[in-house]
This record gives C-alpha cells, structure tokens and sequence, in this order.
C-alpha cells in the first residue's frame, strides 16, 4: 500500500511534485489537475491521500482527487485537520439533505397526484419521463458517496446526537444497507418485473384469467424469497417481508393474533348468520354526488381536518397522500350515486390517515421523520375514525341531522335506522367492501396463502384452489370467478407481499388506543356532541406528533404496554352482541 500526505497550503508546484514522487507517477507527468486525474485513475495499487490545510487551488485539487477515488476503488481520501467535518456541520448537511430529498418527493408526489385526479387521460407518458428523471436524482441523492459518507460518520459519532437526529441517520442508513445487499441486476429486474406484473394484472382481473398471471406471481414469489435470503439470511423469508412492513412483525405474532380472532369472530358470524339480516334500506337509493360532496366536507370539519392544508378529490380507488410535507396533505374519495354510505366511510377513513400525517410535529417537516411511521399504526389511525367513531351509535346519532337536510328521503328513517344499516354484517367475496366485523377474515385468507406458498406447502397454481376453500371456511361465501376472488387485489402484483396483516393489526391496535382512551376522556359524550377535539389530542400527543421517531412496537409499548388482540375481539363481540340480539 502506498500513503501519501499533502498539505493543501502547500505551493502548487510542491503538491504535485510530492504527489508524483510518493506515488511513483509516470517521468510526463503534467503537473495540472487533468494529468493529477489520469494519473490517479490508472493506479493499481491501494493507494491512501490524507489531505489537510485549505487553500483556493486545494480545493480544486481535492476536487479532482475526489473525483479520482470515485473512479478507482484503490484510491482512498483522507481528511485530517480542519478539513475534517465537523458534528455541526455535518448535522447541517444531514438537514439540507432532507430538505432536498423532500423537494423531489414533493415533486414526484405532486405528479403523482395530478395523475391520479385532474390529468387528462393522454399525459401519462409525459409524466412518466419527469417521474424516471426524478427518481434517479432521489436515487443517487439517497445512496450516492458523499451521502453514505455523511451518514456513516454521523452514525460513528452517533453519541453527539439528538434523539430525532440519532433516528434519521439510522432509518437513511437502512435504506442504503438493503439495497447493498440486492445484486443490482436483480433490483432492476425486480422493478421490472413489478411494472410487467402490474400490467398484466389488469388485464388478467378483466378477463377472469389467472393463467395468464400466475408465471409472474411464481416470480414475484421466487423473487420475494432470494431477496429475503440476502437482506437477511438468519431470518424466515416471511417474517423478513412481514417486519419490512410493519417493524417487529412475524409469524409468531400473526399465528397468535389471527388465531385468536379465528376462535372468536367465527362463531360469532355463525350466531349472527342465524339472525333476520338488518335492513340497510336507508343508505341505498338516489344521492347526488354534489350532496354527498357536501356532506365530505361536512365530515373533514366534524374530524377537525383543516381544509387550509387538506384538500378532497375524487378517483377510481381513494387514498391519501402527502405532498412534500405535512404541511400539504390531500385525500380523495369516490362517490356511487346509490348508496352515500361507500364514500362517507371513505372520507372518514382517508380523513383518520390525514389526521395523523397532518398533525407530526413541526420541527420534522422536511426530515425523513415527517409522515405516519407504519402502515399498521396508520391503518389503527383511519380504522380508529372509521369504524370506533364513524360506525358507532353516537356519531350518527350527531351526523342524522346533516342527513336528513342534505337528503330529505332520509326523513322517515331514524338515526338507529343508519345505525343498523351501516354496521350491518354481510360475508361477502371483496375485501374492501367488507363491513367491521368481517374484514379481518378477509386479510386472514391471504396471510395463511402467503404462510403457505413461503414454506412451500402450497404452490401458486393451486392458489384460486386454496382461495376459494379458505373463503368457504371463514367467510361461508363461494367465490364465483378468480376477478372475485385471488385477482381482487392489487398487492401482489405490485410486489407488496407480507402487507396484508397490517391492517387487521391496524385494525385491531385502534381498538387498544379507545380502550386506553376511555380511561380519561368521555369518548361517547365527545362523539355525541360533535366535538371530536379531546380524542384528537389525545392521538396526536400519543401518536401523531412523533412521526417516525418511534417505531411501531414502542408506540404500542408508549401507549398500551403490549399488544393484545382479545380486546379488539372484546369490542366486537359486544358491538354485534347488541346489534343483532344475540
Ligand atoms: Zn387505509
């Protein structure tokens, strides 16, 4: 190995004297920054530059030397004196980077967004164009030298952080450390073959054909497992995926929350089916879509969304998202003229994931830390306001009124009316149509399928088999066509395997949050009045305002202590106990 130290005050003429001479350039060499650039790239041997002082021409130098030892692995940089990065500085690099990492998403999200709502059909090339050129600027910003420099000696010097700057460095770094995990060939072939599986899906799900869909699920699997096996070779492929998506997530804990939902919502959909069905009579008929319109805007202001920074749109399937800061938060909804309930429980459910977004701290704008920290904890979030509120007997009990203006057809219906029909239980083939009680069965079937195709024990071919067999079991309904039942979703073809189960865990954290909740503040009294203040509060000092400084088992840990599924189970049983006179 050869060593050379430089001082960058030094006279020009003796930096590259000092240079040629230590590492043996060649008798031409041109003592200027292009000779200095070949002359590094072409060495063979590990070769270490520590460079101190600062000057005008140093500056350029090391420029080139940089530029030189990203070229050529065996040249190594470094930096001593005070040309050596300071905490301070460093942490002000680690900001701006965030700051310019949320630029572009902002960018990306916005395009999103317009492409998803207002864009004319015949823009989505142009888009796409902008996208890909932004992406690589986010790529290379978030993985590139200078980055995983910066990173790595704020990790080494870790101690001399805050908490919050401490969390940034950690969740930048993960990100890096997959990725090198990933041989990049199979990373562009995973993104391709996510883009191909996606287009295929549509048409598979239009034309009932699941033939023509599982060769790329058998990949997608496949590919599920290596990646798996890289990013962590100690670990069960599925409790690798289920954890990348809900942090602290695996079968262990799975087998035991959805084992005892299993124990206790099939019996009691058993009970129920053996009860008169209640009516839903007066959430179906004729609504204009400008009334509903009303009544979204109505909803936002009852949840406390402010409409200054949360805007509503309309789209074929609704969702949240988050332009470039919390600051910026928008939710879309669709309206079905023949029955207002699909998209009231939309807005408030969309409504529940702006909330939280909405609400992280200030001081995380512009930082990785800004937005909900997992999708279990958001889903308990939306859930929380769709169903422990939305659904409840004191929230349309306050809601009636406003129903009955918009909708004078409502009049010869009572507020129990709504209530019935709204929480009425019906199994049925769709997930995102399935009513409170239901739903869960329906994430349980593609965990067990998922389970079951990562351990080998059922193949891909066999899967609208196997859907169909678990749909009879737990949900007592036969599925007709696979477009009803294995195509229905979208999750897998776009590669998110092992994301199911947060949202019953979702689901079922929201049930825990009320129940501690009820311990300081009247919630039947505060939905009954409208005034759904004190429980946002309570959300947002517990869990919106720390964004992604905490994961998600320490919110549950902050919050409820432990993770318990009977209390969700609990919540049900004495719902639809009382619903349907069992
Ligand atoms: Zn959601």
């Amino acid at each position: 190995m050869k060593k050379v130290n430089i001082n960058l005050q030094w006279e020009k003429e003796k930096i590259h004297t000092v240079m040629a001479e230590e590492l043996d350039f060649p008798s031409y060499y041109g003592k200027n920054l292009d000779a200095l650039y070949d002359a590094l790239t072409d060495i063979c041997e590990e070769t270490v530059i520590t460079v101190n002082g600062q000057s005008d021409y140093g500056t350029k130098l090391l420029a080139a030397i940089n530029d030189a030892a990203a070229a050529n692995k065996n040249i190594k940089v470094e930096i001593s004196g005070e040309n050596k990065m300071t905490i301070e500085q460093a942490k002000e690099k680690l900001y701006a980077l965030q700051a310019k990492l949320a630029a572009f998403n902002h960018a990306t999200a916005v395009l999103y967004y317009d492409g998803a709502t207002t864009a004319p059909k015949g823009t989505g090339a142009n888009r796409a164009q902008t996208m890909a050129v932004l992406s690589g600027e986010i790529y290379k910003l978030s993985t590139g030298k200078d980055t995983v420099e910066l990173l790595e000696f704020l990790d080494e010097n870790k101690a001399q952080l805050e908490e919050k700057e401490q969390r940034m460095v950690y969740l930048m770094l993960k990100g890096i450390r997959q990725m090198e995990k990933i041989p990049f060939d199979k990373y562009v072939e995973l993104q391709q073959l996510i883009s191909e599986a996606d287009d295929v899906w549509h048409t598979a799900k239009d034309e009932d054909n699941f033939e023509m869909f599982r060769p790329y699920l058998e990949k997608m699997f496949e590919m599920y497992k290596n990646i798996a096996g890289w990013c962590a070779p100690e670990k069960d492929p599925y409790d690798y995926w289920l954890g990348e998506f809900e942090d602290g997530l695996d079968r262990e804990k799975c087998e035991k929350f959805f084992g005892t939902l299993r124990s206790r919502i099939v019996p009691l959909l058993k009970k129920i089916s053996e009860k008169p069905q209640l009516s839903d009579s007066c959430i179906k008929g004729s609504f204009a879509q400008d009334l509903q319109h009303s009544l979204s805007l109505y909803v936002m202001d009852v949840m406390g969304l402010d409409k200054n920074h949360c805007g509503i749109s309309t789209t074929e399937h609704p969702f949240t998202t988050t332009l470039g800061s919390h600051h910026d938060v928008r939710i879309t909804t669709k309206y079905h003229e023949d029955d207002y309930s699909n998209s009231l429980y939309s807005v408030i459910h969309e409504g529940g994931h702006a909330l939280y977004e909405l609400n992280v701290a200030d001081e995380y704008a512009y930082t990785v830390l800004d937005g909900g920290v997992s999708m279990g904890i958001h889903e308990s979030q939306s859930r929380f306001y769709e169903n422990y509120i939305g659904r409840s007997r004191e929230f349309i009990t306050y809601l009636f009124p406003k129903l009955t203006e918009l909708f004078p057809q409502l009049c010869g219906y009572t507020a129990e009316d709504v209530y019935k029909a709204v929480n009425s239980v019906q199994p049925g083939l769709i997930r995102i149509d399935a009513d409170e009680l239901t739903y869960c069965l329906h994430i349980m079937v593609r965990y067990e399928l998922e389970k079951a195709l990562f351990a080998g024990e059922i193949e891909v071919k066999d899967l609208p088999y196997h859907w169909n067999r678990l749909y009879r079991e737990y949900l007592g309904v036969d599925v007709p066509s696979n477009k009803k039942g294995v195509l229905q979703d979208s999750h897998w073809s776009g590669g998110n395997i092992g994301y199911f189960p947060s949202y019953a865990l979702g689901t079922a954290y929201g049930a825990q949050f009320l129940k501690k909740m009820k311990e300081t503040i009247d919630v039947e009294k505060c939905i009954t009045e409208g005034n759904l203040a004190p429980i946002n509060s309570w959300n947002r000092e517990n869990i919106w305002q720390h964004g992604q400084l905490y994961t998600p088992s320490q919110i549950i840990e902050k919050t409820v202590g432990s993770f318990e599924p009977e209390v969700f189970c609990d919540y049900l049983e004495a719902k639809f106990t009382e619903l349907y006179n069992l």
